[in-house]
């Protein structure tokens, strides 16, 4: 199964609400920016990390698929994922400007498109593939009815909404206003709403510095909080392991970790309780797997972060045994052949062959852009 050829795409996916923010990002569309693979005997896998949607940086992204990798994959053997990877991820010339950023998320798409070719050879879905599925009921939480640019009513409204009608019992909120009291404020009404049983996790994106961190969490001793994601600069080992241990809060981190080596600082310093690695962000499936078995071997559980919108991740949480939960985001579901799809807030087990990455012809057409 020759590689024949490398494509890369970009697309600009419109949110499911017109715009959305946290406290540190505003979006109004969602990039899908990825690649193509077909074999001489044409059969295509697709692959893609998840960006902002901006045209510029996407295209070095494209650029970086194109001239970097798709030179160095042509004429290989599709199947031999683990020897390209590290031929691409150890080229000496890449890894001199990558090892992070760009390059780490053009290597994602590639490697994911590579997990998806090799698994509809195979006829079945990649979490078959890989070993069969861990469980019939992998739970998700609901992350998009918590953003920040959302009112303290739309966001009242939206939580009772999630659990009361579509079955969550577990929901996200954001954090991080300027003044810690606002969130406090906020996330006391949610709980109050949807009472004592509904597990609330929080995430502020980085945006605190460590003191503010720790004035926030004692005042949210009562919360009954699940995890404070991303309290901190997302690369400050030292500070997350602090405020770890200066709160019952358990802290959850991972979604800006690029590679295997920064999961294991964080893990080794006890700085993190939930990790969170995403296939978009290491070096596609191949690093996940490292970082979910490393998190296996130190029993902390896995909660990936949905770069992806969890087209691959619920193939991968159906199947490694570190998994616990994965976070639901809609946004772009419906732009693929097989969506990734939540019942009763249960994700439905993919069924079709591959990684669930084909997107539909008709998302191509209308919201494919030059690549420049
Ligand atoms: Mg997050």
């Amino acid at each position: 199964m020759k590689i024949r050829t490398i494509e890369p795409f970009i697309l600009h996916l419109p949110l499911t609400s017109d715009s959305i923010s946290d406290s540190t990002h505003s979006i109004t569309h969602w990039g899908v920016v990825g690649a193509a693979i077909t074999t001489e005997d044409g059969l295509t896998g697709y692959g893609f990390t998840g960006t902002h949607a901006h045209l510029a940086s996407d295209r070095l992204i494209t650029a970086c698929i194109r001239d970097c990798y798709g030179a160095l994959l042509v004429g290989e053997e599709a199947d031999d994922i683990t020897r390209l990877w590290t031929k691409l991820a150890r080229h000496p010339s890449l890894q001199w400007v990558g090892r992070a950023g760009i390059t780490q998320l053009a290597l994602a798409a590639v490697d994911v498109a590579l997990w998806d070719l090799k698994s509809k050879k195979a006829g079945v879905p990649l979490w078959q593939y890989l070993g069969g599925a861990r469980t019939d009921r992998l739970e998700a939480y609901n992350t998009d009815i918590g953003w920040l640019s959302f009112s303290e009513e739309d966001l009242i409204t939206g939580a009772a909404r999630a659990v009361e009608e579509d079955g969550f019992t577990r929901i996200k909120l954001k954090v991080g206003h300027e003044d810690p009291n606002a969130d406090i404020r906020r996330l006391a009404a949610v709980r109050k709403r949807v009472g004592a049983d509904v597990r609330i996790a929080i995430d502020g994106n980085g945006k605190w510095d460590l003191p503010t961190c720790q004035r926030f969490c004692e005042r949210a001793r009562d919360l009954d909080l699940y995890w404070f994601e991303e309290p901190l600069w997302y690369d400050d080992v030292g500070s997350h392991a602090v405020l770890a241990r200066s709160t019952s809060i358990p802290i959850a981190l991972g979604e800006q970790l690029y590679t295997v080596d920064a999961f294991r600082a964080f893990i080794d310093a006890r700085a993190v309780a939930y990790v969170q690695p995403d296939v978009t962000r290491l070096g596609g499936i191949t690093e996940y797997i490292q970082v979910a078995d490393l998190a296996l071997a130190n029993r902390l559980p896995v909660v990936p972060h949905a770069g992806e919108m969890s087209q691959v991740h619920v193939h991968l949480s159906y199947w490694h045994p570190a998994s616990t939960i994965l976070e639901y985001i809609p946004w772009i579901k419906d732009h693929f052949e097989e969506p990734a799809n939540v019942r009763d807030g249960v994700y439905l087990r993919p069924q079709q062959p591959g990684a669930s990455t084909s997107p539909l012809a008709a998302s191509f057409e209308r919201y494919g852009k030059s690549l420049g």
